[in-house]
């Protein structure tokens, strides 16, 4: 199908598409990588008449980090850039194990991190890595910028809090206090398919201990879930097999998954245990190979 007819701009800096939106209004639209929107557009399920392309601001595609370890993903930074940095490889577990499981080489060359959470997709894996890891979004409008943390940012499927005359700007990842550990671990149909599940973890070590962590959930309901429970469950601990399955545990209760052509609630539940599992054991500096394979069995 085509979309409906729109008006498309091409506005050469921020405050011109910040304006091109203000005057917009309801129907208006910001396009960036234009994986999630065109295909909405092109099956009718969106169709507004005015099209805010930002690709040509300048700027906005970069992801780097300040001395401090705060990392920064500009909104034109594409899924492809993160997936071969060598920044996100050496500092930020997490997303680099997420970066190659998003969608398929084509969508990652033109798809955005930024846009990935805007867009609020339950099934976004993007959402998830940036809630366990604590991060938010900044947003820009005519009073100027804001941060909003990822937790708060989307309110539910295919929703989030930016007003109609906001573009978001970059996200940021927080420094680490400890040792970053963690990984990103997901189900797919086949290679390139959303998440059946998906489970992000975003922990932060002091020698043996956990300091800090963060776990997060992948299509296994309305919206992106926080397992904040498993997440507390795991802090001041070693991850030994017993913390280890304390926090799966807690993780499945957490989510709300529904049976569908995915896969049945039992299952998906089932998958989201023995993905944190994995994860933790992965990460456990002092998991002995015995006390590991304990907690993989028990999954
Ligand atoms: C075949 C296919 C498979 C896919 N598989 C996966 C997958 O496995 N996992 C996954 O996570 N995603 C997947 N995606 C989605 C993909 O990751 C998209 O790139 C992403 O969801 C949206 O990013 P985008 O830059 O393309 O945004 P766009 O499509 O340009 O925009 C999406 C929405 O966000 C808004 N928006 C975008 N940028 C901004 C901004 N800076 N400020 C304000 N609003 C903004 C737009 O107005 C629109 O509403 C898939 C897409 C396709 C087509």
């Amino acid at each position: 199908m085509y979309p409906s007819r729109f008006r498309y701009e091409a506005p050469r800096s921020l405050d011109e598409a910040l304006t091109l939106l203000r005057d917009g209004g309801e129907d208006a639209k910001v396009l960036a990588g234009g994986q999630s929107l065109v295909p909405l557009m092109k099956l009718r399920f969106a169709s507004p008449e005015l099209i805010v392309d930002i690709n040509n601001v300048p700027d906005l595609a970069y992801h780097r980090q300040d001395p401090d370890g705060t990392l920064h993903v500009g909104a034109l930074c594409r899924h492809a850039e993160l997936e071969r940095s060598g920044l996100l490889r050496d500092t930020q577990p997490t997303m680099a194990a997420a970066a190659p499981l998003i969608a398929d080489p084509l969508v990652r060359n033109r798809g955005t991190l930024v846009g990935s959470l805007c867009h609020a997709d339950p099934q976004g894996d993007w959402a998830s890595v940036t809630m366990a890891l604590g991060g938010s979004v900044i947003a820009q409008g005519p009073a100027g910028r804001r941060a909003i943390p990822v937790a708060d940012f989307v309110t539910g499927p295919f929703q989030n809090v930016l007003a109609r005359d906001e573009i978001v700007v970059e996200a940021v990842i927080p420094p680490a206090q400890g040792t970053r550990a963690g990984g990103y671990l997901k189900l797919e149909r086949r290679v390139g398919d959303f998440a059946t599940a998906g489970v992000a973890v975003a922990l932060e070590l002091s020698g043996e201990l956990v300091a800090a962590a963060g776990l997060a959930l992948t299509g296994v309901g309305g919206s992106t879930i926080a397992a904040t429970e498993a997440g507390q469950a795991l802090v001041g601990q070693a991850l030994t097999s017993a913390v280890i399955e304390e926090a799966a545990t807690l993780a499945a209760a957490a989510a709300r998954p529904k049976s569908d052509h995915r896969g049945s609630a039992e299952y998906k539940r089932h998958i989201v245990r023995t993905f944190v599992v994995r994860i933790l054991t992965a990460a456990a500096p002092a998991a002995g190979p015995a006390d590991a394979a304990d907690a993989e069995r028990a999954a």
